[in-house]
């Protein structure tokens, strides 16, 4: 078959399961498109194509013997984020360019145990800090619906290895939008989880307070098969929370569009820099909904103005102290002939890590430093609290929140924004990470230049079933997910 890479997470289970193709198959046609296509995407830092080949094997072998699971012999590529037993994880740094983890973080493990088969590691911004993927150690990834244009970021070659067609689905990270940007930048569904439903164990921190891992796909069906891997208590990550976990696949249809309460933030459809044509396919999407059953209610959420100063005090408070790990001395990239210890520190931390990442560091080790310690990280803790409360309390209302996942369609590599450009183009993504909420993107549609625009749901605590099932449905009465990319289109 040379159309496998057409099929969804759902056709290819059936098909394995059927016998109608094999993993080794599948995980063959994959390397085959990643081979011929990915030149021009870059979206993978390491492709494991004898690995996944074994894998692949395995799977077919555990198939025959009747020891299979829904989605054993499944191709996927993970975050370079996400730790890999005898793999390398770069975190899009040189700092780790060699590093090879003695580990498995927790969702790769569960990954091995459905029988996934990983076809290898995917780029992303370094340390996932930025919006663009263009911090990576490893160079830019392009946009599959225009080469010259970001895929967003951090998790920049998640989405735009599934946008190629180059992995049916692939994890990422969300620490402030890096699931739902760049899969709203490439016309992707992507699902940020309720903090603590996925471990973050082996996930190479950021800002621990606000991480969280999920899957990035086609279709709201397709996230809920990896989320149905991904979620879960974890006994190694004392943050992952000891609730019993959905079956979202089961749940796709439980929730009713009909009669559900849609809460249209005032200060989210006002806010300077939010594109026309953005702003225009959000909304023609809210009308869908509304013709679908649902009730849209406007509501008030009135820290707007707090997220970006607020997120961008305590992401980089957490990622200063998170990343003091990199010394060069036990693991990472190391400076060359030290004079002494000092010299070691300064020089494997000023060469190693790229200049967002020690802008960040610096800007954090600022804020904690005795004496701006109260003034700053403390007062952005409240802060936080009370976008906690704004979101809480509008929930006793509507059931969901609408927004747009970003203000803007993709950049142009190296557009160079400002760094307040760029921290702005967060705004509607990073109060969800604040207040520990779930929340999703969707596509649906386009703008002038043929870019794809994402609409964001934001959920209650553990409301990811209803989530997907929202999205699941309106994905049922429109065809936004089932658009291609040229290149996606492209056989090897
Ligand atoms: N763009 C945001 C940042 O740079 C979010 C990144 C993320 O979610 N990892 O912090």
């Amino acid at each position: 078959m040379t159309d496998l890479h057409r099929l969804s997470v759902r056709e290819l289970t059936e098909g394995l399961a059927a016998a109608k193709f094999s993993s080794r198959e599948l995980t063959e046609h994959y390397l085959k498109r990643i081979e011929k296509i990915d030149a021009r995407v870059q979206s993978y830092v390491t492709v494991t194509a004898e690995q996944a080949l074994a894998e692949a094997d395995a799977a077919d072998a555990l198939r025959k013997a009747g020891g299979a699971t829904v989605l054993t012999g499944v191709p996927i590529a993970h975050k370079d984020i996400f730790c890999t037993h005898g793999i390398k994880t770069t975190a899009g740094s040189k700092m780790l360019d060699n590093f090879i983890s003695p580990y498995d973080a927790t969702v790769v493990a569960k990954g091995k145990v459905a029988g996934l088969v990983t076809l290898g590691k995917v780029n992303m911004d370094e340390f996932a800090m930025g919006s663009t993927s263009e911090s990576s150690y490893f160079g830019a990834t392009a946009n599959p619906w225009a080469l010259d244009h970001v895929p967003g970021g951090s998790s920049g070659g998640s989405a735009a290895a599934v946008a190629a067609d180059l992995a049916p689905f692939a994890t990422g990270t969300d620490t402030g939008g890096s699931i739902r940007q760049p899969a709203s930048f490439c016309g992707l569904t992507g699902l940020k989880p309720t903090y603590g439903r996925v471990s973050r164990f082996g996930m190479i921190a950021y800002a621990s307070s606000l991480d969280q891992g999920g899957p990035m796909a086609r279709s709201a069906e397709d996230c809920a098969y990896l989320m149905n891997v991904m979620a879960g208590h974890d006994a190694k990550d004392s943050t992952s929370v000891e609730k019993n976990v959905d079956d979202y696949v089961a749940n796709l249809n439980g929730t009713s569009v009909k009669g559900l309460r849609i809460g249209i933030p005032k200060q989210y459809f006002n806010t300077a820099g939010l594109d026309a044509d953005v702003k225009a396919r959000v909304e023609e999407s809210l009308k869908k909904l509304e013709e679908m059953g649902a009730t849209l209610v406007e509501i008030d959420l009135n820290m707007t103005e707090s997220y970006v100063p607020t997120y961008y005090l305590i992401a980089p408070a957490e990622a200063s102290s998170n990343l003091s790990r990199f010394d060069g001395v036990r693991y990472g990239y190391r400076a060359e002939n030290p004079v002494d210890l000092m010299d070691l520190y300064k020089r494997s931390r000023s060469e190693g890590f790229g200049k967002e990442v020690q802008q960040r560091i610096l800007i954090g080790t600022y804020a904690l430093s005795a004496g701006y310690y109260d003034a700053y990280y403390v007062k952005a803790q409240k802060v936080r609290r009370l976008i906690q409360q704004d979101f809480l309390k509008a929930f006793e209302t509507v059931d969901v929140i609408a927004a747009p996942s970003a203000p803007t369609t993709a950049y142009r590599i190296g557009a160079n924004l400002s760094q307040v450009e760029m921290y702005l183009g967060d705004i509607y993504t990073i109060a969800v990470n604040l207040a520990g909420l779930p929340a999703i993107n969707a596509p649906v549609g386009f703008d002038k230049d043929s870019l794809p625009v994402g609409l964001q749901l934001i959920g209650n605590y553990w409301s990811e079933s209803q989530l997907l099932s929202v999205v699941h449905q309106y994905q049922q009465a429109t065809d936004w997910h089932t658009k291609r990319a040229a290149i996606a289109e492209e056989n090897a």
